[in-house]
């Protein structure tokens, strides 16, 4: 990335786009305002001057053209005779310092300052161009464009000490086609080994192969052009090139940055000189041979750069024709866009040439016509931006430092971390989430950032543990996937909704529902034993309640299924491995305050074992009603599919009938139709037709009928199972708490005067209870209770808060009753 500006001439092929592609880094023009070509006339000094041709204007910004009429062009005749151009100065008889003054000093003053500028001269051989653009070598005073425009450049930059400002140049040939590097003769520039080609690039145009010099003083600069315009000489004679049939470009190239300001901005822009080639056209050379070829490239490249021109001068015009000659193609860049453009048209100023004349006016005219828009070629630094922005960090890292020691915080470090550090952070969250780490400090937003980071590790770590932890113990099924569900079904492990068999329905039949026997309005008004209790409940809601559809949510866990991996899973089976999984209530045998529990006669039985003698005994009843119950929504179900069977076989006889008709229809129809006081007589084959197709589709609908019944029917029977089903584990789990759980005082004081079963309550929280606790519970089950099912929330909160608080108290009071 350095490119200094110290080292002498640089002399390598390809440097300039070497320097561009290395320097560029981003650009970005400075949008100037929209400005027409600046067009001027400069007539060469004649002492025949066509004074009845060619009328200047007043202001010398227009040029009149009369022709005398031609004679031999018969009495009618149209011929145009007089032409008016619009230009922006004539130059006549005019010193090559007021030439220069007009034409190019603002021009080069604007590259200076980061516009790219071209300064053409067009007209015919002779015209004179070349004495235009490079003036008499030998007589100062008679200098051209080219080395006025280096001195200005060199007496600028000694004008501008804040800047630092390189300048290059090349000169370049284009003849017949062919690119030639006038400068490629000085001794530090190697031989050309290929072809010289233009080449594009998102900085711009550069030519491949064309020697850059840097020069860095006027006289260098001067050296370097009389080179070229020596070469460009001896090339005349040696290879027999006619100077006055090639177009020579000679560009200055600057680039400023700033001495004072540590800016990353730097300027870039470069000014091309350029002498066309002779506009005379080909008729009037009368050439052949070499000659003619010479003539055909240049009016072919002229007339080329007239296109691209005229493109330019047309604003609906997107594409402009660079690419058809090497000149357009050199001059990409700097012809129209963003730079400063001036024309100057070299003519005769003989009656002879008037002909010549008025064509290199018509060019001037259409050149007029284009706009550019100049603009600041501003480039920024790559490496200067790195230096720049590595300082200012420094910078703030200091003053961190300077603010980190005011408040007394001397440990903290910005770097990136560490695989050490990032562990320690891991090891941090991790306490947090189990709760063994209160807060995480905060040290600054690099530790912030990781510690959100480690957080999404420890999460998906979990993740994953917990999927491999139910892999271990399920089997997943997609919930979509048919195949696999009905497989199951056919082992009868789930039933045909694809729930579970024993599935509590997703739901927590802990403390999460509350019976129905405490929901208002479903009090039992005669006491009755607890198995009496479970069997009218139940038979109510199986006969006759409606059912919410809440009650019945079969809230699917996931969009996998679980399906056990073993192959006995019956209820029971379903029950015990319910209970393992629960997370709302601890497993019974793991809780901490087993041993406090008043002893039983034996030991809790397994909740298998329990479940078996439970549905002996006080879930007998509601047993047998889910017993019922399931088998008359099988019966349904059977009888469903039996009905769907015969509406299939109704349907296809009924397709069969109707092609018969048809058959018998079309046969009529062929046969011929015999008609009787405007009826159709048909024979009775085809009437037998009709009347069983009549027959059938009333059969259908009944069928059809008793088909939307029957589903109807079990969907409610469905509901009353899923239901049942729900109850059962319920109150198994009440029975559960209360034969074996509960510690008989215990139940003694929660049954008084209270329409909650003790086993309602969770054994967790009952065990935790102390005196004053149960006063203030079955205060809540007076208070609370009776607003319904949704204060159960309310209620699990308000005890958990009371257990807490409680926990040493009741701990104390449970030991003393056990030690009684
Ligand atoms: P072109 O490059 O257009 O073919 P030149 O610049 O070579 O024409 O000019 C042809 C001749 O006319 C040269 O000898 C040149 O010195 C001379 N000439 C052209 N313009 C002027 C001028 N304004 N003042 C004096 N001599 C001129
Ligand atoms: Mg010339």
């Amino acid at each position: 990335m350095s490119i200094t500006i110290n080292y002498h001439f640089l002399s390598i092929w390809c440097v300039l786009g070497a320097v561009l592609d290395l320097v560029g880094g981003i650009t970005r023009a400075k949008m100037g305002t929209r400005k027409k070509v600046q067009a001027f006339v400069r007539v060469r000094p004649t002492d025949d001057f066509a004074h009845e041709m060619i009328k200047y204007g007043e202001d010398n910004k227009s040029i009149d053209i009369h022709l005398k009429k031609d004679t031999r062009r018969g009495v009618v005749n149209n011929q145009q005779t007089d032409w008016s151009f619009k230009l922006d100065g004539v130059l006549h008889n005019a010193s090559q310092d007021l030439v220069y003054e007009t034409v190019a000093k603002d021009a080069v003053s604007q590259a200076l300052d980061g516009y790219n500028g071209t300064i053409m001269c067009y007209g015919q051989t002779g015209a004179g161009k070349t004495y235009t653009m490079t003036g008499a070598t030998e007589n100062y005073k008679h200098r051209g464009i080219l080395p006025r425009a280096l001195q200005q450049v060199f007496r600028m930059i000694e004008e501008r000490p804040t800047h630092a400002i390189t300048v290059r140049v090349s000169y370049l040939e284009i003849y017949n086609e062919n690119l030639f590097d006038l400068l490629s003769t000085l001794p530090y520039v190697g031989p050309s080994v290929t072809p010289m080609t233009i080449v594009e690039n998102p900085q711009g145009i550069f030519i491949k192969g064309l020697s850059v010099h840097l020069t860095s003083q006027e006289e260098d600069a001067f050296s370097l052009l009389f080179e070229g315009e020596t070469n460009r000489i001896i090339a005349s004679h040696t290879m027999n090139k006619n100077s006055s049939r090639s177009h020579c470009i000679f560009t200055i190239y600057m680039e400023a940055h700033s001495r004072t300001l540590s800016d990353e901005k730097y300027i870039t822009s470069k000014i091309n000189l350029v002498d066309l080639a002779g506009s005379e056209r080909l008729s009037k050379t009368g050439s052949e041979g070499r000659v003619l070829k010479e003539a055909t490239y240049i009016n072919k490249s002229l007339s080329f750069l007239e296109q691209a021109i005229i493109a330019l001068g047309d604003q609906n015009r997107d594409h402009v024709p660079f690419r058809q000659s090497k000149l357009t193609h050199a001059l990409k860049d700097s012809l129209g866009g963003n730079c400063n453009m001036v024309l100057l048209t070299n003519i005769y100023g003989e009656a002879a040439q008037l002909d010549e004349t008025l064509s290199s006016l018509r060019f001037a005219s259409r050149m007029k016509l284009v706009t550019t828009e100049p603009a600041i070629n501003e480039k920024y630094d790559a490496e200067r931006m790195v230096k720049n922005l590595e300082k200012e960090l420094a910078l703030l890292k200091q003053e961190l430092a300077i603010h980190d020691s005011l408040s007394n915080r001397t440990l903290v470090n910005y770097d990136p971390m560490d695989e050490i550090q990032i562990a320690e952070i891991n090891s941090q969250v991790r306490r947090y989430l189990e709760g063994t780490l209160d807060e995480i400090d905060i040290i600054n937003l690099r530790q912030i950032q990781e510690v959100f980071n480690q957080f999404r590790v420890v999460l998906s770590q979990q993740e994953q543990e917990v999927e491999s932890a139910l892999r271990r113990k399920y089997t997943l099924i997609d919930k979509n996937d048919f195949a696999a569900i009905s497989a199951v079904q056919k082992v009868e492990l789930m039933d045909i909704e694809g729930n579970l068999v024993g599935e509590p329905d997703g739901q927590s039949f802990g403390l999460g529902v509350a019976p129905f026997s405490v929901k208002p309005g479903k009090k039992p008004k005669t006491k009755k034993t607890p198995k009496d209790q479970v069997s009218s409940s139940a038979r109510k809601e199986g006969a006759s309640s409606p059912v919410s559809g809440k009650d019945f949510d079969v809230a699917s866990i996931s969009k996998t299924q679980l399906i056990p991996s073993s192959k006995d899973g019956d209820l029971k089976d379903m029950l015990a491995r319910e209970r393992e999984t629960s997370s709302i209530e601890p497993l019974i045998s793991d809780s901490p305050k087993e041993e406090l529990r008043a002893p039983r006669p034996s030991t809790p039985p397994s909740r298998t074992v329990a479940f078996e003698e439970f549905k002996n005994e006080r879930g007998s009843e509601i047993n047998r009603i889910f017993k019922e119950n399931k088998s008359i929504l099988n019966e349904r179900k059977k009888r469903a599919s039996e009905t769907t069977q015969r509406i299939n076989a109704i349907k296809q006889e009924i397709d069969e009938t109707k092609d018969a008709l048809n058959f018998q229809k079309s046969l009529r129809e062929k046969q011929g139709e015999y008609e009787n006081k405007g009826l159709m007589i048909i024979d009775e084959e085809e009437f037998l037709l009709i009347l069983k197709l009549k027959d059938l589709k009333k059969q259908y609908r009944n069928e059809y009928q008793e088909l939307r019944d029957l589903r109807a029917e079990i969907q409610y029977c469905q509901r009353l199972v899923d239901q049942c089903r729900h109850r059962l584990l319920m109150e198994f789990d009440i029975w559960y708490n209360e034969s074996f759980m509960i510690p008989e005082d215990i139940q003694v004081a929660l049954k008084l005067g209270s329409s909650i079963r003790p086993g309602m309550v969770p054994i967790s929280r009952i065990v935790c209870l102390g005196e004053d606790d149960q006063d203030r519970f079955s205060h809540l089950q007076q208070t609370v209770l009776p607003e319904g099912p949704d204060s159960i929330t309310f209620y699990n909160a308000k005890v958990k808060t009371d257990q807490k608080h409680n926990y040493m108290k009741t701990m104390v009071g449970l030991q003393q009753s056990h030690r009684k």
